[in-house]
């Protein structure tokens, strides 16, 4: 957008005049003006004024191949001379779409083979939610309705995915569907009191069975979680933990929807974290990386329980969107896939995070530092009261957004969620990108660290 040359306060003022934005206090908004970001390369973002960002979070945890890639563009731009724009319903179908749904299939865990294409990650979890329903229907189990997910999940922002999800503020704003149920998250920091982490992970897990339980099975249709929990503050489960959600899944019957749209397309270190976890979920959903972000894409990929029964005993399935399979963002996606391959993302981005984790060493040391944890590029720092008790704040997210703001002056983009300082960098960040990273984010720890000691 050179075309319109205006100043960064006069964006901002006809920006709060005219725009709602998403997950934004729309009054404070108004008062601060936001951040606008004009420009980026590489790891880096430029804002309104010139002043350059390093941007750790891959924009909303999707930049994964990183900005400013030409063959992405230049793809985009081919196909919409081509075909702009062609549907997928009622037996027709564009060659891009086709192609897409191959190559996930490669990709994906193994006896995922069927792709379902929308635009984001909450229409892709909105589909799972419609299909796993039919399914229990054509299984003669209309009773096997409700669905498990955990507490600080996050699955989207439509009705479903703010009911699959977890956070308590979005279902209080009238985002709770009946029919969705909340167990504890894998969240040892917090809740792990005496126990080990590996003995937590069992503790946790076990929570599934104790709500299948009470609900009864025959009333569970589906357990739905992310790997590691992104948006909810990247918690990581100990190694117990899938390992025991996927015996609990299958000694009551319920199927398992591995929610990919964070952990997906190499964020931690294969290709889905399914990889990483070794599960092997019946239905996963995609979005973010799997078109880094360039062009609005998602989808879910289906394995063969329940694909078999859609197929040969389902008839027509009365659901779909305008842009499902949209061959601009699908041939967009083919793109992405085809660099994150022939650059060795996954493999270079999982060497790079050894030096990192190195490196947060010396932030873990920090006295506002409870725990770094890791896994490939996505992370997060626990900042606490009392490092050594594990006291975390009481008056929860303030200081974590105090950290963010000195980040942001900093030149550091890393998101808070709590008083959790999460990082999510694309996976082309080299050892210099993580020396700025640190050096920035140990600079505004101390900044931090001061400014709450003053007050
Ligand atoms: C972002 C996200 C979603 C929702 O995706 P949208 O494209 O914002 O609708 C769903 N699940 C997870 C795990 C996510 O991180």
């Amino acid at each position: 957008m050179a075309i319109l040359n205006r100043t960064t306060k006069q964006w901002q003022e006809i920006d709060s005049a005219h725009q709602l934005h998403p997950f934004t206090d729309f009054k404070s908004l108004a008062e601060e003006g936001s951040i606008i970001i004009s420009k980026a390369n590489g790891v880096h973002l430029t804002n309104s004024d010139g002043k350059q960002l390093l941007d750790a979070m891959s924009g909303l945890w999707c930049v994964n191949i990183g900005y400013g890639r030409k063959s992405m563009a230049e793809v985009a731009y081919e196909q919409m001379q081509e075909l702009p724009y062609y549907n997928s319903f009622f037996k027709t179908t564009t060659v891009p779409s086709i192609e897409l749904a191959r190559q996930l299939a490669e990709i994906t865990p193994k006896d995922l083979n069927y792709a379902f294409f929308s635009s984001s990650g909450s229409e892709a979890n909105d589909t799972v939610v419609r299909m796993v329903k039919r399914y229990w229907d054509l299984k003669n189990q209309p009773s096997k309705k409700t669905f498990i997910s955990r507490e600080y999940a996050y699955h989207g922002s439509t009705m479903i995915g703010v009911s699959l999800g977890g956070m308590t503020g979005m279902h209080d704003q009238g985002g709770l569907l009946p029919g969705f149920s909340h167990i504890m998250p894998p969240y040892w920091y917090k809740y792990g009191e005496n126990m080990n982490q590996e003995e937590f992970g069992l503790y946790a897990a076990n929570k599934l069975e104790e709500r299948i339980i009470e609900l009864g099975a025959e009333n569970v249709a589906a357990f739905i979680g992310e790997p590691i929990q992104g948006a909810g503050g990247v918690i990581i489960p100990p190694d117990s933990y899938w390992p025991r959600i996927q015996e609990i899944c299958k000694k009551y019957d319920i199927l398992l929807v591995v929610d990919e749209v964070i952990c997906g397309f190499g964020r931690t270190g294969n290709w889905f974290g399914s990889d990483t976890y070794n599960i092997k979920p019946d239905i996963i959903t995609m979005a973010k990386g799997i078109s880094s972000g360039y062009i609005p894409l998602s989808g879910i990929m289906v394995g063969s329980r329940v694909s078999d029964v859609m197929i040969n005993e389902g008839g027509e399935f009365y659901h779909g969107y305008t842009y499902s399979g949209h061959p601009v963002a699908c041939a967009v996606a083919i793109e992405n896939l085809k660099i994150i391959k022939e650059e060795n993302l996954i493999e270079n981005s999982s060497k790079i995070s050894v030096y990192l984790e190195n490196r947060m060493q010396e932030v873990s040391e920090h006295p506002l530092v409870g725990e770094v944890r890791m896994k490939s590029l996505i992370g997060a720092v626990e900042l606490v009261e009392d490092k050594n008790t594990r006291k975390m704040f009481e008056d929860t997210g303030t200081v974590g957004s105090i950290c963010r703001d000195y980040c942001i002056q900093n030149g550091l983009v890393m998101r808070a969620v709590r008083d959790g300082m999460i990082f999510c960098p694309p996976l082309i960040f080299t050892k210099d990108n993580v020396d700025e990273l640190v050096d920035k984010l140990k600079k505004s720890l101390d900044q931090t660290h001061s400014h709450i000691s003053k007050s």
